[in-house]
Parts: C-alpha cells; structure tokens; sequence
C-alpha cells in the first residue's frame, strides 16, 4: 500500500487534475491512499474571506459583486466575491472533469452548490458577529479540501478506478488546537488501519483530505499550513505503507529554492535528518513535522512532479542508507524577526534564560536560532504573532530591541562540523554582506546564519555558486 499526496499546485485546475486521476491509475491495482490539498490559493481565498466577514460591514464599499443578489447581502462584499469566484472556480473545474457523465457531474454540481450554501451561511454569521475564532476559522478552511476531494473523488470513479471516498477528520484525531492541532497518534493508528480495511475490501484507492482534522469529539481542526503532507505521513505510519509519495510541482528537493536561483538540481538521494532540517529551516517543499512519522516506521519518502511525472525526483531514505557528506542545500526563511535582550542582571545571575525561555513557551512561540554573551541575547522568532506580549513581558526584567526584516539562511548538510574549510567557504562567498547571529546547528547538519532581507537573494545565489554551480 503506498500514500500519495497531491498538493494544491497539483490539483490547481481541471488539467492538473487529469495528470493526478493518469498518476494514480499507473499505480493501480496496487492498493493506494490519495490525500489531496485545496485548489492551489483556495486556502489563502478562505482566510481572506474570514477575516474580512470579521470586520463586519467595513468592508461594504469594496468591490461590489457585478450582480449582487440578496445572498450577499449580509456579508462584506470583499468576502462576497471572493466566494462567488471560488464556486465558480469549482463548477467550472467539475464541468472540465465530468463532461460526458451526467450522473457523476449533476451530483457533483449539487454538493459544490450545497457546500457553499453552508459556507456563505457561515461567513455570513461571523460577519454579523464580527468575530472570528480559531474555532470557526477551521471550519471554514476546511472547505478548501473538501471541495477538492469532492471533485477529484468523481473524475477517478468517471476514469474507471475503483476509488472509496473518506473524510479525513474521521480519521486524523488532534488536540483541541484549531489551527495547529497535535495529532493523536494512537488514535489514527487505530482508525485509519480499521478504515482502510473496509475500503479496500472493494476499491483499489481511497482519497480523502489533507490538512483537515477533527478533535476526538468532532469539532474542526486544521494540521496547520501546509499540513497535507503532514496527512500523508500520518496515514503512511499508521497503515504502515511502503512508500508515501508527495507529488508537487518541481522535481524533488532541490539544491535550494528554484523560486528563488535558476540553476537549483534535484537531489536525488536525501536521509531524512537532512530533509527534516531543510524543511524546519524554511523548504516549503516539505511540511516540516512529515518526516517524523515516517522515521518511526522507517517508511521511504520520495518527491515527485506531478507535471513531469517520469522524473526521478528525491527519495528520502534512513540515515544510515545514505553515506554522502558535505552541503546538500540551502534554506531559507524569507521574513523573519530579531529579538535582542540585554540585562545587566544577567551577569552571573542564575535563571535567567529560564525567565527568559518561559516567556516564549507562555505564548506558544518557538525560537529558531540564539546567540548569548555575557548580558546579551538574540533570538530569532519566525512569526510576528504575539510579539507584542513577549516584548511587553521582556521589558520588565530586560531592555529589548527588536529587528525587523531580517532572513535567515541555513545552509544543510550531513557530517558539516568534520568538513574541514567548510566556515572559509560559506562566509567567503558571503563577505560582502552583513551577517549576524552565526549558528552551528547542534545536530551537526546545519549552518545558520541572519542577514538583511534586501540582501537574501544575493546571499542565497552566491552560496548555491559556491556549493552547486560550476
Ligand atoms: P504543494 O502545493 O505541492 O504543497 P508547495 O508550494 O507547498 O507545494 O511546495 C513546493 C514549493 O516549494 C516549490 O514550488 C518551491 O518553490 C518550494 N521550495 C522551497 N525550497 C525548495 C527546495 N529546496 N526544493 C524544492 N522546492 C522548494
Ligand atoms: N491547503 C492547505 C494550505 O494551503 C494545506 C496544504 O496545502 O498542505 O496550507
Ligand atoms: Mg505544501
């Protein structure tokens, strides 16, 4: 049995979604689990048009709807069009896939219309309410995938696959943090076993949503952005499948962010330490948490374009498998903040970066790289949220500077600390920037380092010349 998640890129229009139903037929009978994320944006829209209802009538004067209908009439007009746009997003892309099955598309047609009834009703409320809660925010984010796997459910059964549909928030139990819940594991590892058993008594795939998640009572969470691959890995360690495939819009890992340098590779070998570091350090091409639960059942994990579906992407093997030492790739995190505390209490004076630690963990913040001196620290956060508080609790026993429009570069490999010249090379192609807060990660599989934001591209393309090019 093997996973494959499609990401929103990979299911962006009726196109994306034929390449998707040919993928998963090549690979059939062999019984397959598809996680599939929102149409590329459609998370993004959601949020939008949340936080606009949010604000009530404030945003009445914006961007009438061309023919507003009493529907709308509740809701902000930003939030309004949005929506309209996003069901006929949806329509179009099920008349694309469906054309030529009246049954499957009629019924189809009838859910998409059904599902945004709900939402506008929901949308509708919070906009009178003017409030929005985390609660209710997951709620309505998780209409993007269940839209999509609505659709993307038909045009299999239309092509032929014997294909069972399930919902993912029946299956992938969390905490009770909305938009961040933490998975219970024990639980998913009873569910989905049971479900698929079921399900594959008659079919050869079961799709359902990535990102989506319930409470052990039901109520709505979300895995957090990006979450689908996270989905996918959890699925893949409780059914304890043979390989979890995330089919994306590039060829694998590459040597860095092609977005960002033209001349990135794929890699084709990666071990899950260096994935695991890219990803935390800012590869969106990965979830960060995916790696985790298929390290526990030593599960490959391989990387695959959905648009050049015969390349060889990246395999992400055990680390023991993989022997290659030396810089990987570089990653990056485009917009982070600077937190400098200095207190001359600090000298000599014990529990002091406990007080200072306790802060951060009151508000659910993690910090991602620190450099102490004698009466200074720096911290680098890479979330704006909350940062009023923590400055505020700070302040009172230390004097606290923050920075903003700071990166963060890391540059990503196995054995780096035994690489001999390594510190030359990285902060010789880098001399003429400025650089602060220099991190040796402790895992020995990183190097990172904070510059200026209007310096970051430079910086990234002149250490994927110096490691990647030539
Ligand atoms: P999906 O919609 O499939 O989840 P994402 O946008 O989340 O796709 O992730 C894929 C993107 O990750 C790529 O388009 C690329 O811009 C970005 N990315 C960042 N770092 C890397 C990297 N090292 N290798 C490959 N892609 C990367
Ligand atoms: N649709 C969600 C997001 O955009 C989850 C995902 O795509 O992984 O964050
Ligand atoms: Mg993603």
């Amino acid at each position: 049995m093997i996973v494959m998640k499609f990401g929103g890129t990979s299911v962006r229009d009726g196109e994306a979604v034929e390449r998707l139903v040919k993928i998963v037929g090549r690979n059939s009978p062999q019984k397959t689990v598809v996680v599939v994320s929102a149409l590329a944006g459609v998370t993004d829209s959601l949020i939008k048009i949340a936080r606009h209802a949010a604000k009530g009538q404030a945003g009445k004067a914006m961007n009438l709807p061309e023919e507003p209908d009493e529907r709308h009439l509740d809701m902000t007009d930003e939030s309004a069009v949005l929506i309209s746009g996003l069901e006929k997003r949806h329509l179009e892309m099920a008349e694309k896939l469906l054309d030529g099955n009246e049954e499957l598309l009629s019924e189809t047609t009838e859910i998409i219309k059904q599902l945004f009834t709900k939402l506008k009703e929901i949308v509708r409320v919070i906009s009178v309410l003017e409030e929005l809660s985390d609660m209710s925010m997951a709620k309505i984010l998780s209409y993007g995938e269940i839209l999509s796997s609505s659709i993307i459910h038909r045009a299999m059964l239309k092509s032929g696959l014997r294909c069972a549909f399930a919902d993912a928030r029946s299956l992938i139990i969390t905490d009770g943090k909305y938009l961040k819940g933490e998975p219970q594991t024990d639980i998913i590892c009873r569910k989905v076993p049971e479900l698929l058993e079921r399900e594959f008594r008659n079919n050869d795939v079961v799709i359902t949503q990535g990102f989506i998640s319930a409470t052990a009572d039901g109520i709505g969470t979300t895995l957090g952005r990006g979450g689908s691959d996270y989905t996918a890995a959890l699925i893949g360690m409780a059914a304890n499948a043979s390989e979890i495939q995330i089919w994306t819009d590039v060829d694998g890992v590459h040597t860095t962010d092609p977005r960002k340098v033209n001349k990135t590779r794929s890699i084709s070998v990666m071990s899950f330490s260096e994935a695991a570091e890219l990803s935390f350090f800012g590869a969106k091409v990965l979830h960060p948490a995916t790696i985790q639960p298929a390290v526990e059942r030593n599960i490959p994990v391989r990387v695959l374009n959905s648009m050049q579906p015969d390349r060889q992407g990246t395999l992400i093997l055990r680390d023991d498998e993989v022997h290659e030492n030396g810089v990987r790739a570089i990653s990056f995190k485009e917009n982070i903040t600077v937190i400098n505390v200095f207190s001359m209490k600090m000298l000599n004076a014990f529990g002091f970066l406990t007080r200072l630690f306790e802060v951060f963990g009151k508000y659910g913040i993690s910090v991602d790289l620190i450099s102490t001196s004698e009466v200074n620290v720096s911290l680098t956060v890479d979330s704006d949220t909350s940062l009023d508080g923590i400055v505020g609790e700070l302040s009172q026993f230390a004097v606290v500077s923050v920075s903003r429009d700071k990166s963060q570069v890391s540059v990503v490999g196995k054995n780096l600390k035994e690489t001999t010249g390594l510190a030359k090379r990285i902060f010789g192609a880098v001399s003429d920037y400025n650089i602060t807060m220099i991190s040796q990660g402790a895992s020995d599989i990183n190097i990172s380092f904070v510059v200026n934001k209007s310096d970051l591209t430079a910086v990234v393309s002149a250490l994927h010349r110096e490691f990647f090019e030539g």
